[in-house]
């Protein structure tokens, strides 16, 4: 089976997964989730003429010839109706966010007037008509579309469908992924490590970045390196929408999950991209469902979810931008060798301190180094046939 270069290993997945079906979730629910609707405004927003200011609101032709004195006929707060409407001389003092009163065309905020006796202000600055005066509909116009299919529901956008009145909005259903992680020598967190062990940590990173994306996890815990418990686990997670692996994919002899996929019907699309860390990634399909083997280096794991699981993720939960993810551009502060032809996803610390955007390596990029990636707010981004890159080069990359 060939080696695939990142860019076809993504477009490979990317073609393979769809959205599942769309689900009606309360708003306060759809928070980082997809629309899967265009929203469209049965109402103006603003719905009437309100005022942006505490002030005195006035026929603007009562002011054309400053100061002028106008008699005071009422006190509108936010939320009244305004009874009257006004005529020539008068004026109602008004608050932030009350309804215009019919006759009226400008607010004055307090701070340009000033009192005179008890029931009249002198206006002592000129305002142009509609000064101060938010009009219906002028953020959001009846009819008009306001939220598009595929869009993100970010505290923005949900502050918008709120002030829409929407309780419910549908957004696509998340698909529901299973989590496996393999190896004779992998122990359970809460479990004594005894002699020659190592501790599931990938489960919780790996559960953490789905979770991360709005996906509910199910942990199928840990499988030994054995034909019989790995299928029996395998099988079990092809019931959900998604199944992730950790570990097992490589060329060791007791790799065997991609044997062990392969005779559970599973399509194998690929095994191997060329990458750095990460380059045993397998990817099938069982139907429908998509299947990714993770190499076991926790670095590793990681890097690859980030490049391929998670697009997949995205594109299942209906996003319409999945990637690339927007890249930065920034000088090299180290040099950096390599002569292996793959494409190297390395960790590094992006500093924006000096104005220009600078990067550094976090120190050892072993796959095994998790506290790399603790290190790290970026990918720097070693493209493949380039051997090396200087000090004051310039690199892409990718926020973490
Ligand atoms: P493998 O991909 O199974 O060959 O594992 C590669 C390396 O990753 C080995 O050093 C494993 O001990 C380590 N590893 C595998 N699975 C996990 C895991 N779930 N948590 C932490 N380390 C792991
Ligand atoms: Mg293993």
């Amino acid at each position: 089976m060939p080696i695939l270069s990142a860019s076809d290993a993504l477009k490979t997945i990317l073609e393979a997964v769809h959205p599942q079906g769309t689900i009606a979730v309360s708003l306060e629910r759809g928070l980082g989730y997809a629309l899967a609707e265009n929203v469209i405004s049965e109402e103006d927003i603003p719905p009437f003429d309100n005022s942006a200011m505490d002030g005195y609101a006035f026929r603007h032709d009562d002011i054309l010839h400053l100061p002028v004195v106008l008699r005071l006929v009422a006190e509108i707060g936010a939320g009244t109706y305004p009874e009257v409407t006004l005529k020539s001389g008068e004026a109602v003092s008004i608050m932030t966010g009350a309804r215009i009163p019919q006759g009226c065309d400008a607010v004055v905020q307090r701070e340009w007037t000033e009192p005179e006796g008890k029931d009249k202000v002198r206006i002592l600055r000129s305002a142009p008509p509609g000064h101060n005066v938010r009009r219906r509909g002028d953020d959001i116009a009846k009819g008009n579309e306001v939220l598009q299919r595929g869009c993100v529901l970010r505290p923005q956008e949900i502050g918008v469908l709120a002030s829409l009145g929407r309780t419910q909005v549908t957004i696509f259903r998340p698909p529901s992924v299973a989590l496996l992680t393999t190896g004779d020598e992998i122990v359970a967190i809460d479990q004594p490590l005894a002699e020659s062990k190592v501790r599931n940590s990938n489960a919780y990173a790996l559960r953490a970045l789905v979770e991360e994306l709005g996906c509910d996890v199910r942990d199928l815990g840990i499988a030994r390196d054995d034909r019989e418990e790995l299928s029996r686990k395998i099988e079990d997670g092809l019931s959900s929408d998604v199944l992730i692996t950790s570990g097992g994919v490589s060329v060791g002899r007791y790799d065997l999950v991609k044997d062990t996929v392969e005779e559970l019907g599973v399509s194998i699309m690929f095994w191997k991209v060329n990458i750095k860390p990460g380059m045993p990634l397998l990817f099938g399909m069982a139907g429908e469902r998509p299947v990714f083997g993770l190499p076991g280096n926790p670095v590793s794991s990681m890097v690859t979810f980030v490049k391929f699981v998670r697009p997949a993720l995205l594109k299942m939960l209906g996003h319409k931008n999945v990637e690339p993810r927007p890249t930065l551009r920034a000088k090299l502060e180290e040099s950096i060798q390599k002569a292996d032809g793959k494409r190297h996803f390395l960790r590094g610390i992006l500093d924006s301190g000096g104005g220009a955007l600078t990067v550094r390596l976090t120190g050892p990029q072993s796959s095994h180094i998790l506290t790399s990636m603790v290190k790290a707010n970026c990918l720097v981004i070693i493209p493949e046939d380039v051997t090396h890159a200087d000090v004051g080069d310039t690199v892409e990359v990718e926020l973490l």
